[in-house]
């Protein structure tokens, strides 16, 4: 997982930043950098924001992500309220994805 390798955090309320272009080709993912450029966070203003580097601990992250899902995606599956969309243009794709959630719970 490249993108692992450009996370960042804001130490004061925890933000997420990432400062690497993450592109996989052959699934058409591309997730522009996502990086104050002036170094204060967008939420808090403050110029503590830490590289995050060791890769065991994403694993780690990553399986308790999955385990969580297994758990809870049957449930919401049953109810027909599971929206299936990758990610493949980072923020930017986060209005589509909004709006196909918000047709689910309509219809
Ligand atoms: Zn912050």
């Amino acid at each position: 997982m490249k993108r692992e390798s450009g996370r960042h955090e804001c130490q004061n309320c925890g933000r997420e930043y990432n400062n690497v272009d993450v592109a996989v080709k052959e699934n058409n993912v591309n997730w522009p950098s996502h990086f104050p450029e002036n170094g204060f966070c967008v939420d808090c203003g403050s110029t503590n924001i830490k590289h995050i580097s060791n890769e065991a601990g994403f694993e780690e992250t990553f399986k308790q992500y999955e385990e969580k899902c297994r758990e809870i995606l049957p449930f919401y599956q049953e109810l027909g309220l599971l929206t299936n969309f990758e990610v493949r243009n980072g923020l930017r794709d986060y209005e589509v994805l909004r709006q196909r959630v918000q047709y689910n719970i309509k219809h």
